[in-house]
């Protein structure tokens, strides 16, 4: 059946609508006889739930499997009924038998909705209620006066009364599914509408079986002809798929909806009290048991919908307080802890720990977030397990973990040494497609003692600025905080105002320091370095300064200033001759920079505008740039190779070397770090370092550079290494642009 073209199966719906409203209509005009419109729009009923389902690949299928049986018990019960209406007792009844089972698949059908959707324990109180409200009515109503009708064999009495007994189980279902699912779409619509239709034929039959009838007027069939259709056509329409999933409603202790279905069932014994006014002993039983197990699920049903409400509360609390990856208290909640602790009397002082995961980014992206998810879970467990419950353990940020606890000095250090070793310890974590790594991570850790009038505040910025100095130190370590690390904070708020001011009045400079060819002892290039002469503090080192520019985003400004003046520099020289065609210049640039959109876009128009060749220019970058770059990184670095601009890595030595990330990325050199060269003549620990960077260069093709040479001692070593270019004191600090010149124009024969 799905091999049926999409449009005729999404519109078979409406078609089955059409012929059974016509069938009906020319039902109603006299047009169409009983025993022809029931078989044929009954059949067709049956038919599409048993085989609807597999139009639009509904699942569950047993709903629909049931509903067709009750489908084809109810239709035989009509015809039935219709062809033995003028037989004598029992004969006549045979039709109620059929359709006494119909209303059991029915129900079965609708149950197995429900089963399907979850049970809610308060659609099914509310349920309870209606149902009760409704048994009353109809018993009181339909099924006493039905029996109590004298001279009539027992079973028609019985049967008389079932039905609307039977009504008032499909009624409990009904409300019970209305309030269990959120789906409301038209599958849904015409089911629901095919129940009130049956509920509204029983009803009609009801009240004429007051009087002892049970044949009443043949246009009474109608709402049942129309409950084929509705129902027939709801396993055609495609929204019929969202009834096999659970869609439950949202939590509301008392809708509106729900108060027009409950309201009226409550109000049901009072006012059959008042209305009815000869009642017999078993009536009144009725009303009275039946009224008290209202008010009973009433009450049930209020104290569910407040303790409800108290739990979403609870549950709302905790979100609110709570990380909800590790389950942890977060920031909010520290500090209202921490506030505590501090109002509190006892031994020892208040100790606060802020850890800050060191290579936490790495995992993150080269395992992927769930990787780093499970990282961070597993870091706050241990911290968690391995502390004592006293302890305050806290997810304040993506990697950053605070501990608050109250213990003596040595036992704050102890604590220190616990929480490291809780990061250190391996963890295997499984990345995509199963495979297992076995992750080393490290973290920084800034360690603070309350003082006695101290804030949370205050605590978490100290314990916070500590944290970063341990990083600044060489991370994976853990710093004390102590006083005068607030006034190098303050210190640092200081430069970062005046640098802004300095960066936009343009009030730094730049000196070039000579990059020497080992052969002739001249330069081939020059390095340009920053130099800040601060109106008040005198020269500030880009050591200082150039962390602060990229902690208050002042690096992308001051980096481009730096490129397109020394790139400027360049062209000035080339054109008084004053450096030769191959001389370049270097460009230290941070990894914050090479983050900016339009840098490569930006540098080839500062190059063309200067009209110095892209190959004259060497950007030097930090081996972190390849290690946390990233793709987005590589593929600049690509263009930028692209263009012609050579690219060298800085301080190469002392930071993650890997030789991997030299292969990976497009970098065409290295400077070897001034560290290295230090111990040259000396150490042979370094020369060896010196001499495996030379053949490791050499092997891929790099440019090599040492950085730092202050003695001729070193430039002799390195000359015997191999190492074809130097640059350090030994030939000359950096100078501003007009000495350099001075120094080391390239001679002119005609001088
Ligand atoms: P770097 O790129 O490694 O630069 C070399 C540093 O070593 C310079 O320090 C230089 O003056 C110093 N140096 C050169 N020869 C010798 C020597 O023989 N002995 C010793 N002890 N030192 C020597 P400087 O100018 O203080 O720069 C420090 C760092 O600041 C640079 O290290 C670089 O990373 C950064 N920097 C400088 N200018 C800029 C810039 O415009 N942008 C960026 N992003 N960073 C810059
Ligand atoms: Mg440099
Ligand atoms: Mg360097």
């Amino acid at each position: 059946m799905q091999t049926l073209a999409r449009p005729v199966r999404d519109w078979l719906w409406m078609v089955l609508l059409g012929v059974g409203t016509a069938a009906t209509v020319l039902f109603t005009l006299g047009l169409l006889s009983e025993a022809v419109v029931f078989p044929l729009m009954g059949g067709l009923s049956v038919l599409c739930w048993a085989l609807g389902p597999r139009l639009h690949d509904i699942r569950p299928r047993r709903p629909w499997w049931l509903l067709s049986a009750a489908g084809f018990f109810f239709l035989t019960g009509v015809v039935v009924r219709g062809l033995l209406a003028d037989r004598p007792y029992p004969l006549a009844q045979l039709g109620d038998a059929f359709s006494v089972c119909g209303f059991g698949f029915f129900i079965a059908a609708m149950l197995t909705f429900l089963n399907r959707w979850g049970m809610d324990r308060r659609a099914l109180l509310d349920g309870l209620i209606v149902c009760i409200g409704a048994a009353i009515a109809s018993t009181l109503l339909f099924v006493l006066p039905a029996t109590a009708i004298a001279g009539r064999p027992l079973l028609v009495s019985v049967l008389a009364g079932l039905y609307p007994l039977l009504d008032v189980v499909v009624v409990l279902l009904g409300v019970n599914l209305a309030f269990t699912t959120a789906v409301r779409q038209p599958a849904f619509v015409l089911l629901g509408g095919m129940m009130v239709l049956i509920f509204a034929g029983d009803l009609g039959y009801a009240v004429i079986g007051r009087g002892g009838d049970v044949n009443g007027p043949r246009l009474m069939t109608l709402p049942f002809l129309l409950a084929f259709t509705l129902g027939g056509a709801a396993p055609l329409h495609p929204s019929a798929r969202a009834l096999g999933r659970a869609t439950p409603l949202p939590i509301q202790a008392w809708s509106p909806a729900r108060m027009a279905v409950i309201g009226p069932a409550v109000a049901v014994p009072f006012l059959l009290e008042v209305l009815l006014n000869h009642q017999s002993p078993l009536a009144r039983w009725i009303l009275g048991v039946g009224g008290a197990a209202i008010v009973a699920l009433l009450l049930v049903r209020a104290s569910d919908a407040v303790q409800s409400h108290a739990a979403a509360q609870r549950r709302f609390e905790h979100q609110a307080t709570h990380d909800p990856l590790t389950g942890l208290p977060n920031r909010r909640m520290l500090a209202l802890m921490v506030e505590r602790r501090l109002s509190e009397s006892g031994p020892g002082d208040v100790w606060m720990f802020y850890l800050d995961l060191d290579g936490f980014k790495l995992v993150n992206d080269s395992w992927g977030h769930p990787v780093g998810d499970r990282l961070i879970t597993e870091v706050g467990g241990r911290l968690r397990h391995a502390l004592p419950a006293q302890a305050t353990v806290a997810r304040v940020g993506g990697d950053e973990f605070v501990i608050v606890q109250r213990c003596t000095e040595p036992e704050a250090m102890a604590a220190a040494r616990r929480i490291m070793e809780c990061v250190e310890r391996p963890l295997l974590l499984d990345g995509a497609e199963g495979a297992t790594a076995e992750v080393v991570v490290g973290a920084s850790m800034g360690i603070v003692r309350a003082e006695r009038h101290d804030t949370a505040e205050a605590l978490m910025r100290d314990a916070d600025t500590a944290m970063y100095r341990a990083k600044e130190e060489g991370r994976n370590r853990w710093t004390v905080f102590d006083a005068s690390m607030r006034d190098a904070v303050r210190e640092r708020v200081e430069i970062e105002v005046a640098l802004r001011a300095a960066v936009a009045q343009e009030q730094l400079s730049i000196e070039y320091q000579p990059i020497v060819d080992l052969t002739t002892d001249r330069p081939a290039g020059a390095e340009a370095l920053v130099r800040w002469q601060h109106p008040v503090r005198g020269w500030i080192g880009p050591n200082m300064f150039i962390a602060v520019a990229e902690d208050a985003n002042l690096i992308s400004a001051l980096g481009a200033w730096v490129l397109r003046e020394s790139v400027r520099q360049l062209a000035r020289w080339r054109a008084a001759g004053v450096v030769d065609e191959d001389f370049w210049m270097s460009v230290n640039v941070s990894p914050r920079q090479l983050g900016d959109a339009g840098f490569a876009d930006r540098l080839a128009v500062t190059l063309a505008q200067a009209g110095v060749p892209a190959g004259n220019l060497v950007l030097e970058i930090t081996e972190s740039v390849m290690v946390e770059g990233g793709e987005l990184t590589e593929r600049l670095l690509r263009r930028l190779r692209d263009m012609g601009v050579r690219i060298s890595v800085d301080d190469f030595g002392t930071g993650f070397s890997a030789l991997g990330y030299l292969r990976r990325h497009p970098v065409t050199g290295v400077k070897i770090d001034q560290s290295f060269v230090g111990g040259l003549g000396g150490c042979v620990e370094d020369e060896e370092i010196v001499r495996a960077v030379v053949a490791m260069s050499s092997a891929l093709g790099l440019s090599v550079v040492a950085e730092g040479v202050e003695t001729t001692a070193q430039r002799d070593v390195l000359a015997a290494l191999g190492v074809p270019l130097a640059q350090g004191w030994l030939w000359g600090r950096a100078v501003p642009p007009d000495i350099f010149a001075a120094a080391w124009a390239v001679p002119v024969p005609h001088w």
